[in-house]
This record gives C-alpha cells, sequence and structure tokens, in this order.
C-alpha cells in the first residue's frame, strides 16, 4: 500500500491553524488519499521548506503569514488573480515546479452566495486594507459590486482601489464618512483586526445605524465568533456572517486546486464545517 499524498498548512505562528482540521475532515468525506499536517517554518527558512518539500514528494500547501507575498519568487507559476493581488494562498507542487493560488478571493464569493447574497449589481462598504481586505475587494468587484474602501491609512485604502478603479473608490476613516458611505451600502464587511482577541475593538460603531433596512454585515474574525460589529449589527436587525464560511470556501477551493478532482464543492464545505463545529467553531 502506497502513503497517501501529503499536504501542509505553513507559517510563523501556524499551530492555532484550523486548516488541517478542515482540510483533513474533507480529504475524509471525499475518500481522497491525501494527508494534511501543520509545518511550523521560520521566517528565514522559507527556502529549506519548499526544497524539503519537494524531496519529500509534497502535492503542496497553504500559506499563512509572514509568507503569502515572500512566496511569489520562488513560484514557476502564478495564477493570474494571485498575480493581481501580490499574494498566495495555496501553493501546488507538480514535478518539482511550484504554482500558486489565491483562493481567499473566490471563497469569500463562495461564502456570500451561500449565504444567498448574490454581489452582483450590490455596493459594499469594505473597512480595512490589509491582505484580506484585497482579496476580498477583489473579488466582489470581479463579481459585479461596486466597492467603497475606508481604511485608517488612506494611502493604503488607495492602492486597494487601484486594483480595479473603475469600481472600487475610496472614503475616509471617520464616523460621518463612514456613515454617508453606509447609507448606500448593501454589504459591510470589516477585513480590519478590529474586534478579534487582544486586537482592539471599534471605538464607534454609529455607522451601522446609517445601513439600509436588510444590509448584510460580514466580519471576517470567527473568533470571537460574534464580535462586537456583528452583536450591535443583528440587535438593529441585520443578517450578519462571521469569518468562519470564508476559512471553509478558501479551503475547499485550495483543496480542487490540490487533487484536480472535480468534487462536490458544497458537499466537502459541509464536512469542513461539521468539523469545525466539533471542535466549537460555528
Ligand atoms: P493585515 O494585512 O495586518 O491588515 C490589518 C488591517 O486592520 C489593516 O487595514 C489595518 O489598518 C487595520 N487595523 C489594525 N488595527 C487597527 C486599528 N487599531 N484601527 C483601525 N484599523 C486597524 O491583516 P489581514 O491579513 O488583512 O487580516 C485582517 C483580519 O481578517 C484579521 O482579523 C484576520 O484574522 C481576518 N482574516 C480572516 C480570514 C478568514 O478565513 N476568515 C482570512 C484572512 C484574514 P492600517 O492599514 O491602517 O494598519
Amino acid at each position: 500500500m502506497t502513503a497517501p499524498k501529503k499536504l501542509c498548512v505553513i507559517g510563523w505562528p501556524v499551530a492555532h491553524s484550523k486548516s488541517p482540521v478542515i482540510q483533513n475532515a474533507m480529504i475524509a468525506a471525499l475518500g481522497l488519499d491525501y494527508e494534511y499536517l501543520c509545518q511550523p517554518v521560520c521566517p528565514g527558512e522559507l527556502a529549506a521548506f519548499l526544497d524539503r518539500a519537494k524531496a519529500e514528494g509534497y502535492a503542496g500547501f497553504n500559506a499563512t503569514m509572514p509568507f503569502k507575498e515572500e512566496l511569489l519568487p520562488y513560484l514557476d507559476g502564478l495564477d493570474p488573480l494571485a498575480e493581481k493581488l501580490g499574494a498566495v494562498n495555496t501553493v501546488c507542487i507538480k514535478h518539482g515546479k511550484l504554482y500558486g493560488y489565491n483562493t481567499d478571493c473566490p471563497g469569500y464569493v463562495a461564502a456570500l452566495r451561500e449565504a444567498g447574497f448574490d454581489p452582483a449589481g450590490k455596493r459594499a462598504l469594505l473597512l480595512g486594507a490589509g491582505g484580506a481586505a484585497k482579496a476580498v475587494a477583489l473579488g466582489l468587484a470581479q463579481a459585479g459590486a461596486a466597492v467603497t474602501i475606508a481604511n485608517r491609512t488612506a494611502q493604503k485604502a488607495a492602492a486597494v482601489a487601484a486594483l480595479a478603479p473603475d469600481i472600487m473608490s475610496t472614503t475616509s476613516w471617520s464616523p460621518d464618512a463612514l456613515a454617508r458611505a453606509a447609507v448606500e451600502a448593501d454589504l459591510l464587511v470589516n477585513c480590519t483586526s478590529l474586534g478579534m482577541e487582544g486586537q482592539g475593538e471599534f471605538a464607534d460603531l454609529s455607522f451601522l445605524a446609517a445601513l439600509p433596512q436588510g444590509a448584510l454585515v460580514s466580519d471576517l474574525i470567527y473568533h470571537p465568533a460574534e464580535t462586537a460589529l456583528l452583536r450591535t449589527a443583528k440587535a438593529q436587525g441585520h443578517p450578519a456572517m462571521n469569518g468562519l464560511p470564508l476559512l471553509v470556501w478558501q479551503a475547499v477551493f485550495a483543496l480542487r486546486h490540490f487533487t484536480g478532482v472535480e468534487f462536490d464543492l458544497q458537499f466537502a464545505g459541509d464536512a469542513a464545517k461539521a468539523a469545525l463545529a466539533k471542535e466549537g467553531f460555528a
């Protein structure tokens, strides 16, 4: 009997990653011959890891902080979407060559659609302009939503908007400007780290009151499962979505890249969600 093909997640730190739980649950449910491991890689040891992964016959890996951008020069091929974002979270290894993809972008759109929200023709107000914001903004724009970006550091918001200037714009990071932009928004997405344990809280959530009735409020954070932003939005009658669906869908798309198998995406996603629920994540 041959050993299962190896996959892993790399990062520093990475022990907290839920990727092994999610991926192994999908692999088992789909009956695939892979195993998914957790590989801490220190900053400065990326090249050594890549040599080892090739030598040990890894089929691929996911990358989290701090490697999403650092990987680019090592890749033999780059998906056009990942190239535009300048970041990869999924790398496939084929015949000793590395191919990079970004699955956060389609993953977020799939999470929205699963929640019954089709971005086409909608207006989104996006808070933040870091790595996750870039992927979410581009995903929304490519799915046909007009995106307004607000970030504490204005230049970073402008850089994200430059990815699709015909459909993205910026506004300033002030309660008044946020409230003005919220009036027209069908979707509000928090892509900042505000609300995450130990990362500080929004000083002012008054902009939520300006959202139209029924606007979806989404937070990329899933720990805690319900941030103050989501709690307040729900109390005001808005539908709310935390970061778990993104976590699941980016993993579903990554597994499809790794295996090349056209499996049932929803079936795989449901298996991942069930495994997360068993660990207390919902
Ligand atoms: P990042 O690149 O470090 O960006 C952090 C963002 O938060 C920046 O826009 C930053 O603004 C803003 N920010 C940080 N502290 C702030 C403060 N005190 N006041 C106002 N803005 C502040 O991080 P990232 O990778 O994009 O991740 C952002 C969030 O998304 C994190 O909470 C992360 O856990 C979550 N995430 C979730 C998933 C998922 O699968 N659900 C995936 C990726 C990320 P400046 O530009 O002004 O510094």
